[in-house]
């Protein structure tokens, strides 16, 4: 039986009129234009977006007035519950499923598809909860459920069995419920908080979490999982910002899946959040349709490392209910992993991960990178398909040294008795010709420069 946290209420839930904007449809192309956000005086104001959020999919039908099969997502959203800011919506350009932000937002009929592999927590979070709302995992980490609620319901949310079933927040008596848990485990020293987006909080609601996690003293890092600065960036206000930065250490991982969700306004709400000290990272989730192409993930990654975001996770879509038609095969990941090695900085290469199945943590998966091994060298390959031999301690004088002068073998580099097999054309390579014949050149001639 899965444990429920406590909850209170949500302040900005209980703000909510879920009303669609006057304004909402637009006749040119069915989405949201710039022009006709500048009719909403309150645009900016993150509680506006929350009121105003796509609830119903009769709003839909507001903002994309090709939506057809209404009564079949009804079914949909009466299952896992649907809520899009009026921000995001504005993001879609195409009101169809090639549109990755129409796809990550809008309720599909084939969430209702379930096949067996598939379950409400495939992470099994519910059994390591010590305390309701708290998953205690790792050793030294432990995740806090701050909020079932969010400014937005992403399609592929690992957290489907409670994100939006009911938009509450940590009570009080459940947070010293869990501050007494941490005491009671010192080694825990890093807490996740988490939700549902913890930043559809109050700010009020937020400081009293941090306030509680920072009166245990072996907690030295606290981290923040949101969606906030990519779904509703003008959450990220002054005041908040101003707030946080008394908590240091504190770091907070954001969730783009996409470079079209690198606005602007996402840019500005991520560049105040690094101005106040706050590390930022990303985690992606790799899905269908939506990011399973490696131009796709390079570009976002360029474009996060430029907002000050480091790319931390890929990760593979988990085994949850109603995602399947968003996951991609595990092969479609290390093909994006080859792809960017070599072709972007280490600083913009994320980690792809599998969440295991029963609680198993996140696995690493790598393209193979070891070719092959002997007692004395470790052969590996890089991004251009060059092998080396790498010799291992102590053996280096015992080998008999490169003895292979062309066409070497994987044998003669694992056995020392090769460098390097390097591709033919290497551009690399090419390159280091030049250079050396322009050096050569330069010392007959005698000049240094
Ligand atoms: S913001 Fe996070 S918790 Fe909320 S629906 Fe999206 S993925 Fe799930």
């Amino acid at each position: 039986m899965q444990q429920q946290i406590e909850c209170t209420r949500s302040d900005a839930a209980e703000d909510q009129s879920c009303e669609p904007p006057s304004t909402g449809r637009a006749e040119e192309n069915d989405t949201l234009r710039p022009a006709e956000k500048k009719s909403f005086t309150k645009w900016n104001d993150w509680q506006w977006q929350i009121r105003n959020r796509i609830r119903r999919i009769d709003q839909l039908g507001g903002y994309i007035s090709s939506i057809t099969s209404q009564a079949e997502l009804e079914k949909v959203v009466e299952k896992y519950p649907m809520a899009i800011t009026p921000y995001y919506a504005s993001l879609i350009e195409r009101p169809d499923l090639s549109d990755p932000i129409y796809r990550m937002s809008v309720p599909n009929i084939q969430e209702l598809y379930d096949p067996m592999c598939l379950s409400e927590d495939p992470l099994e979070e519910h059994c390591d909860m010590p305390v309701p709302g708290l998953v205690h995992r790792y050793r030294d980490r432990a995740l806090l459920i701050a909020t079932t609620m969010c400014s937005m319901y992403c399609r592929h949310c690992t957290r489907k069995r409670i994100a939006g079933m009911r938009e509450n927040s940590i009570s009080p008596r459940r947070l010293r419920q869990v501050v007494e848990y941490l005491n009671m485990h010192p080694e825990i020293s890093d807490v996740i908080v988490s939700g549902g987006d913890p930043l559809t909080m109050s700010d009020n609601a937020i400081e009293s979490v941090l306030i509680a996690l920072r009166s245990v003293p072996t907690v030295q890092v606290i981290r923040i999982g949101t969606r906030t600065p990519v779904v509703l960036p003008m959450r990220i206000t002054d005041e908040l910002v101003n707030m946080l930065k008394k908590y240091h250490p504190l770091w907070i991982n954001t969730h783009f899946n996409h470079p079209k969700e690198l606005t602007d306004d996402a840019m500005r709400a991520c560049a105040k959040l690094a101005d106040a000290g706050i590390p930022l990272g990303n985690q992606t989730v790799l899905l269908k349709g939506v990011n399973d192409d490696p131009m796709v993930i390079e570009k976002l990654c360029r474009g996060l490392i430029q907002t000050r975001v480091r790319p931390y996770y890929l990760y593979q879509c988990d085994l949850v209910r109603g995602v399947e038609h968003l996951r991609t095969s595990l092969r479609k990941g290390i093909e994006i992993m080859e792809y960017l090695r070599g072709r972007v900085s280490g600083i913009a290469i994320p980690t792809f991960v599998v969440d295991a199945p029963h609680g198993g943590g996140k696995i690493p998966v790598l393209p193979n990178y070891i070719i092959s091994m002997s007692p004395t060298h470790t052969v590996l390959r890089n991004y251009e398909g060059l092998m080396v031999n790498y010799p291992e301690p102590g053996f280096e004088s015992s080998t008999v040294g490169p003895t292979v002068d062309s066409d070497p073998d994987v044998w003669q580099l694992a056995s020392g008795n090769a460098d390097a097999i390097v591709p033919m054309k290497n551009p690399r390579m090419k390159r280091r010709e030049k250079i050396e014949a322009k050096s050569k050149l330069v010392e007959e001639s005698g000049l240094l420069f």
